[in-house]
């Protein structure tokens, strides 16, 4: 499993690899040094069950989407679909445009989902079964307060 610890000082974000074994992580931007505990479903790539950086056991899960990726497409398919619009062949053009809006779902449907601790933000990308529920807005307001009291950033 690889982890994306967010440095809880400056946001940085820390590539951790779940199997060291590690008992702390220093940030490379402004040098603090977290504890982290690795617990072992994470170790072995089971399941996201405690965030090795705060604790905390609530996740939610989205999927790993690079918007750039989309969004390119689309406009691929735009300007070739006005290539064709201006010749007059608009059933041709209407026809890309379906197709890059269809590659952009197809591509979304494909991608393989992000775990997020909701407290500090980390991200877990593995082979594990992600059960995490998806965002809930409430949740994160509660818990993420609840963590910037506790690193003292509230
Ligand atoms: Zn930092
Ligand atoms: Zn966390």
């Amino acid at each position: 499993m690889r982890i994306v610890a967010k440095c809880p000082a400056c946001d940085a974000s820390l590539p951790i690899a779940a199997s060291e074994a590690m008992s702390a992580i220093r940030c490379g931007r402004c040098g603090k040094e977290m504890p982290i505990t690795i617990s072992d479903a994470v170790r072995e790539d089971r399941a996201v069950d405690i965030c090795p950086v705060c604790g905390g056991s609530d996740f939610y899960s989205r999927k790993d989407f690079d918007p750039k990726i989309g969004l390119t497409v689309v406009i691929i398919g735009a300007l070739v679909s006005a290539g064709f619009y201006w010749f007059g062949l608009d059933l041709i053009a209407y026809g890309i445009l379906a197709a890059a809006a269809f590659i952009d779902l197809l591509v979304y449907g494909r991608l393989k989902g992000v775990t997020v601790c909701y407290r500090c933000h980390s991200e877990f990308r593995g082979a594990y079964k992600d059960y995490a529920p998806g965002f809930d807005l409430h949740i994160a307001d509660e818990l993420e307060v609840e963590y910037e009291r506790r690193i003292g950033r509230r």
